[in-house]
Parts: structure tokens; C-alpha cells; sequence
């Protein structure tokens, strides 16, 4: 059966795991998660409670409410300068959902989607789900940026799309304008679809900008190849919300509405009326989330360099980093597995990126968290750390270097 051949979400167990040792009064901290700590924008409280004291709650059109599809049109001008109409958007119940619908409505069996190692942990599955092939494309040893010249090479008569992630989850790399450009030009001109998931997109630091593939198109957007994929988890910390959506061409649109309404009929209305009190709320929930993370990584970059033997290539965006391990060890679940057993602190083994040998680390939580966090991951590993340390109210001695 091909669902039994699907992975389960390392992420989404990690964050279990690390629940399960916190509900047992563990001191654990969890650098695995990717999601901001925020309280919801209060926009997004008040639109949708709104909404809830109604009492009409009823079915939406399958590709969302009017009213939320017109927030999306006015957040794509605002922040694309991109004019869309409502017949190009879908809401959908997540970026994650909005993928896999994408995948589902260009997907023949055995069609190819390339992706870019290291890559998110779900786009291999997703593409597996509606039985097309992963490729993946790995970047020269030590760097994270996808290089035109692999991609063209792994490009063969089945490949159907590209999937890239700029700021990227999880090296918190942002792709040159110039890589943009080209591949832009490549997917219009060999009409294979580019799939831009952009959930991070206002996520960057030292005031640089990610660069949007609608910059780089000389098609309109009915002649275009390219898919956005956006929505608030990140953006607005509301991941518990679920809402997401897509922008392409109408044709594509069409049938990824047939594709909604006869599987989730539409995404709940309580939460599309919370998600468009976000995007037509104050801005300025982003940029105070987007300074704490750049502030965050400028405090785990000071910890990180500390470490002698690892190898970090800083972020400019996201709440990720991607440091190098393997001086201290090559197998990067065995070091995930030690980090968290020794330390209590989660981690994602670079492994389910594609990518050995590094592990993520997020900054999403608090300073102490992270200081605390490296702390004890310098503990474990390094030989010229102090042997004892605090964790919880316990003192423990490092007996294994
Ligand atoms: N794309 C990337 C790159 C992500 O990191 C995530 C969340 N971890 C998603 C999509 C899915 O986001 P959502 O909560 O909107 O489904």
C-alpha cells in the first residue's frame, strides 16, 4: 500500500517527544520546533471570535470567502506589487496542504519533482503521496545554495516541477537574485512548474530582502509556470490556525478547487476570518516578530562560534540554522539521539533534510532557552567545556570524553 511507505513527520514527533518528557516534569528545551511563541495578533482574535458569536457557521465557497481572497489580493500588491485576481487564489488549510494539492493536480504516476537538498522534510513525501518521483538535487559539499547547472542535469522529459524554499527551511539561507532570476527564466522557458513556497518570506535579516519570483517573469501570470504557496503560520505565528494558500494561473486554480471541494469541501470560516484579521490587522505583528528572530540569531550565532569544531553558515532568514557536526560526529540522528538523551535538548537530525551531518537548531524560543540550549549541546561534545553542569536543578558530570 503506498500510504504505509509514507514517513512519518520527524518534526511533528520530536515535538511530541520533547512533550512527553516536559509533561514529566523534564527540564527539556526543544530547539526542534518550528514555530514562533507569539501570542495570535489580537486583529486575528477579534475577526474571528466575531465571526464564532455570529453563529453562522456554515460551508465557504471551496477556495475560501470572498472577503479572505480579497485580503490575499491586497497582500499581494502590497507585498509583491503583483495584481491577482480572486479566480487565481485558493485558501487552503495550511502551506502544507496547499503543496499537497498542488502536487495532486500536476502529478501524472512517475512524473519527477526536483528538490533542493536540504530541503523541508515534507516535500519528498507529499510528492510520493500522488505517486510522482522525488529527485533530489545536493549542492556542492559546504554550501546550502542550489546551483542552476545541478538542477538543469537532473531535469529530464519527466520532470513536472521545482520546489524551492527562499528563506529556506532549514539552513536559513535566502537564494541570490541571481539564482531566482535564472530559474525563473528556465521554468517559463522549458514550461516546467516552479513552485515557490514563500511561507518565510518576510522572515530576513540585515535589512536584506527575498528575492520574489514575480520579479523575474515576462509572462502574466496566465501564461506563467509559477505557484506560489504562502500563509500565516509563520509570518503571524498563528501555525495553530492552519491557513494557507496558493497563487497560479486560473486553469491550475480550477482544478485544485475540484481537487478541495471534494476532499476538505473548504477550510473552516473561524479561521479564515482569523487569518484575514491578520493580513488586514497591523503590520507591525511581522516586523516585531521578524526583529526577535533576527535578534535570536544573532544570539545562537554568538554561542554557535564559541563551539571550535562546527561549521555554521550564518542565516539570513527564517528562525533556523544548519551547523556543521560532523567533526564531533557523522551520523547526524546518533548526535540528535545523544543531544537530547544527555541533555534534554531537542534537535532535528539533518538526516530528514537530506543533508548528514548537520543538526537544526531553532531560535524561535526565548534567549535563555537558546544561550541554555547551546550551552548543554557544548557540554555534550566539547572536550574544553566545563564537565559539570546545571540542568533542571540536577548537577551533572560529563564522564564520557
Ligand atoms: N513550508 C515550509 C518550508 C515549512 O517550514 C512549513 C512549516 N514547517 C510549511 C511549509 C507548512 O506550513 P503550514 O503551517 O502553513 O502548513
Amino acid at each position: 500500500m503506498l500510504a504505509r511507505s509514507i514517513q512519518e513527520s520527524p518534526t511533528l514527533a520530536l515535538n511530541e517527544k520533547a512533550r512527553i518528557l516536559r509533561q514529566k516534569g523534564e527540564p527539556v528545551i526543544n530547539m526542534g520546533i518550528g514555530e514562533p511563541k507569539n501570542r495570535a495578533p489580537i486583529t486575528a482574535i477579534l475577526s474571528s471570535a466575531a465571526k464564532l458569536s455570529e453563529g453562522d457557521i456554515k460551508y465557504t465557497p471551496p477556495d475560501g470567502t470572498a472577503s479572505m481572497k480579497k485580503a490575499i489580493i491586497r497582500y499581494m500588491e502590497d507585498n509583491y506589487q503583483k495584481l491577482v485576481a480572486p479566480e487565481n487564489i485558493l485558501v487552503t488549510a495550511g502551506a502544507k496542504q496547499a503543496l499537497f494539492n498542488i502536487m495532486y493536480s500536476i502529478i501524472n504516476p512517475q512524473d519527477e519533482v526536483i528538490i533542493l537538498a536540504p530541503y523541508w522534510v515534507s516535500y519528498p513525501e507529499i510528492v510520493k503521496m500522488v505517486n510522482g518521483i522525488p529527485v533530489i538535487v545536493t549542492p556542492e559539499d559546504g554550501t546550502f545554495h542550489p546551483r542552476l547547472a545541478d538542477i538543469e542535469e537532473a531535469v529530464s522529459s519527466y520532470t513536472k516541477a521545482i520546489i524551492i524554499n527562499s528563506p529556506n527551511n532549514p539552513s536559513g539561507l535566502v537564494f541570490s537574485e541571481q539564482f531566482i532570476a535564472d530559474i525563473v527564466e528556465y521554468c517559463e522557458q522549458k514550461r516546467i512548474f516552479l513552485i515557490m513556497d514563500d511561507i518565510y518570506h518576510k522572515l530576513v535579516f540585515d535589512n536584506s530582502i527575498a528575492p520574489s519570483v514575480y520579479r523575474y517573469t515576462k509572462n502574466d501570470i496566465e501564461n506563467s509556470m509559477i505557484i506560489v504557496v504562502n500563509g500565516v503560520s509563520k509570518l503571524y505565528g498563528m501555525t495553530g490556525f492552519r491557513i494557507g494558500w496558493v497563487v497560479t494561473n486560473k486553469k491550475l486554480t480550477n482544478v485544485m478547487i475540484n481537487v478541495q471541494a471534494q476532499t476538505a469541501s473548504c477550510v473552516s470560516i473561524v479561521l479564515q476570518a482569523a487569518a484575514e484579521g491578520a493580513l488586514t490587522g497591523m503590520q507591525s505583528v511581522v516586523e516585531s516578530l521578524r526583529l526577535r528572530f533576527e535578534n535570536n540569531r544573532n544570539v545562537i550565532m554568538q554561542e554557535l562560534i564559541s563551539f571550535n569544531n562546527i561549521d555554521i553558515t550564518k542565516p539570513m532568514g527564517t528562525f533556523y540554522c544548519l551547523p556543521d557536526f560532523r567533526y564531533y560526529e557523522k551520523d547526524s540522528v546518533k548526535l540528535s539521539n545523544l543531544i537530547l538523551e544527555k541533555a534534554l535538548v531537542v534537535t532535528v537530525p539533518g538526516k530528514e533534510f537530506g543533508l548528514e551531518g548537520h543538526i537544526r537548531l531553532s531560535y524561535a524560543g526565548s534567549i535563555k532557552e537558546i544561550t541554555e540550549g547551546i550551552e548543554r549541546i557544548k557540554w555534550v561534545l566539547d572536550p574544553n567545556s566545563p564537565n559539570e553542569i546545571y540542568i533542571g536543578d540536577r548537577k551533572l558530570i560529563r564522564d564520557w570524553l
